[in-house]
């Protein structure tokens, strides 16, 4: 597979062709943007495809740098972690009371590189990320909350984001901040042909 790399608008970015069906966009946590794209199509459209894309390039890049600088910080004391994930839980844990036959989850922090938290209905238990404590309390509350409503709903569909947006109508917007630097854009439909001459 051969990579080039192009430059639009300023915009430098690592091309690809493989057996794609879309253009896909890609800002990796080292700010690198990677496009591949279906063979035969002309570089030109990545191109526009790209620059269509800038502002959500910008964002990416952000992102990826805020990670950057945070994972370069030291991690907060698990002690402190735990007595404000504490805290969260105990304004959390009234509303799952009856699901939870009045026992509260044991909560347990960790350093963990991928996820934020993670859930085990059948132990009973909640794992957040020690790192979760560094991040402002909206964003914590959205992601103890989130781990409470797996003892409802284990997965992520339907029913678990309705529950969730029923108890936090804003859930959304506090996921997407708390949107890790890794960024993509999958899918995107190829842009119409740029005009010749
Ligand atoms: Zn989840």
């Amino acid at each position: 597979m051969k990579t080039t790399i192009r430059s639009v608008n300023g915009i430098e970015y690592r091309y690809q062709t493989k057996a794609v069906k879309n253009l896909n966009l890609h800002v990796t946590a080292q700010g690198q943007v990677w496009v591949s794209a279906p063979r035969g199509l002309a570089p030109e459209r990545a191109d526009a495809f790209v620059a269509s894309r800038a502002g959500w390039i910008a964002q990416a890049r952000q992102r990826a740098l805020e990670r950057a600088r945070q994972d370069a910080l030291p991690p907060p004391d698990p002690r402190q972690a735990l007595a404000l994930f504490t805290q969260v839980s105990e304004e959390i844990f009234p509303l799952f009371a009856t699901v939870l036959g009045g026992q509260r989850p044991r909560l347990l922090v960790r350093d963990m590189k991928t996820r934020w938290g993670s859930c085990s209905p059948g132990r009973r238990q909640i794992t957040l990320n020690l790192r979760l404590a560094a991040k402002p309390r909206p964003l914590v509350e959205y992601v103890v909350l989130h781990e409470y409503c797996h003892f409802i709903h284990p997965d992520h569909q339907a029913g678990f984001w309705a529950l969730m947006e029923s108890l936090m109508p804003d859930c959304r917007a506090r996921r997407r901040a708390l949107r890790l630097g890794d960024g993509e854009e999958k899918g995107a439909k190829p842009g119409p042909e740029p005009r010749k001459g």
